[in-house]
């Protein structure tokens, strides 16, 4: 079976990966020609909303996938006639646009930052008198790695937060004041099958995810969030790996956002559990069984981000993972990471300090005093 693949980087490489065991092969679409995917794949070099390299793909392969949200929904649903793509178009749809998003996660139950959506200087003052400051403006559409944001401490930063981010529709989100934040990684098959990993707790810097720790131990949040996930699989018939975001905020869980695909928080399951989120994900398209979830100890995930030790230096500690995505370096760029699976929390704990003296020009005052 071949898997098309919208979207030629890292995840995209490490789907592929996780597929040649299972006999798949794949083609990659991406403009770039030296996307870092395409080292593991064929490739059509083409954007991703070029109707007629989408048909291409659709051409060479038997289900088609993509590995970020910003695909354009039009030009999918032009192919979705003759060809499969999953995780459905209403999913993706849906992930594009805060509002939409939030609007469903209120509909189904599940809870969310208190918001309101912006599209005049008038709605942001309206917003803010409403729901106080500090909040947060974000672009409805195309943000990421908290780009296209602007956070209000004060009343009168509204006028400065208009003029960052106005000309395209925006949403205002109280602030979460959250304790952790912490990311579900569920996946429903096309027969119908489902399976949930434990949560994971996720720090980041700079708006970017950083460390990731896995099993976040919390019996009746775990419940909690695979139900929510499961209202998610109900309400698209999804197929494929689902993330949901959250805030954690008095022993509740706060949906932030969620991502209809392989999710960075989820890097650790590829030595950290039975089955990767990667492989199961091609599981789930592909329509085969499913594949344990079990975690195998306890699980530390470190990205590089913008920098990327040598292989040679990081393998120096002598149980660590070493993901080199085969990307340039470039400030913000997410080249690589690093997972450790240890036995007990403590060992776990004693290889985060190690790991961080990996970072090229290492803080090891890591990222919970930095936590967003
Ligand atoms: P996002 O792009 O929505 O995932 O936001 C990036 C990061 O900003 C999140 O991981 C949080 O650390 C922080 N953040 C976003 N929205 C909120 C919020 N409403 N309250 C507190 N922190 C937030």
């Amino acid at each position: 079976m071949r898997i098309g693949i919208i979207g030629g980087g890292q995840l995209g490489r490490m789907l592929a990966l996780a597929g040649y065991p299972l006999g798949l092969r794949f083609t990659f679409l991406d403009p770039s020609v030296d996307a870092c995917g395409t080292q593991v794949g064929e490739h059509i070099v083409g954007a991703y909303d070029d109707p007629k390299k989408l048909r291409e793909l659709a051409k060479q392969v038997d289900v088609i996938t993509y590995e970020f949200e910003n695909v354009p929904v039009d030009t999918l649903q032009a192919i979705a006639q003759r060809q499969q793509i999953f995780p459905p178009i209403s999913a993706l749809a849906t992930s594009q646009d805060r509002l939409l998003e939030k609007n469903l996660f209120r509909k189904l139950g599940i809870a969310t930052p208190e918001f309101k959506a912006v599209d005049s200087l008038a709605d942001l003052q309206a917003a803010v008198d409403s729901l106080g400051t500090p909040g947060i403006l974000k672009t409805r559409r195309l943000g990421y790695d908290g780009r296209g944001q602007y956070r209000l401490r004060r009343n009168q930063d509204v006028a400065a937060a208009w003029q960052a981010l106005s000309g395209v529709p925006l949403i205002y989100e109280a602030f979460v004041p959250f304790t952790r934040e912490v990311s579900m990684i569920g996946v429903r098959s096309s027969t119908g099958e489902t399976a949930f990993y434990p949560l994971t707790e996720n720090t980041h810097k700079n708006g970017v995810l950083h460390l990731s720790v896995a099993p976040f131990k919390n019996t009746t949040l775990q419940k909690q969030a695979e139900q929510y996930l499961t209202k998610l699989f109900k309400q698209f018939n999804y197929v494929g790996v689902l993330t949901v975001e959250f805030f954690v905020l008095r022993g509740q869980l706060i949906a932030n956002e969620m991502a209809p695909r392989v999710h960075n928080s989820g890097h650790w399951t590829i030595e950290g559990a039975k089955t990767s989120q990667f492989e199961n994900h091609l599981r789930a398209i592909c329509g085969l069984p499913l594949g344990s979830t079990a975690v195998q100890g306890q699980v530390v995930m470190l990205n590089f981000v913008g920098d990327i030790p040598t292989a040679k230096q990081a393998l120096q500690l002598s149980n660590l993972h070493f993901h080199d995505y085969g990307k340039q370096p470039r400030p913000g760029r997410k080249v690589g990471h690093a997972t450790v699976v240890a036995d007990s929390v403590k060992t776990r704990d004693a290889a985060v300090k190690a790991m961080l003296k990996l970072l090229p020009n290492s803080n090891t005052k890591g990222s919970k005093a930095q936590k967003k």
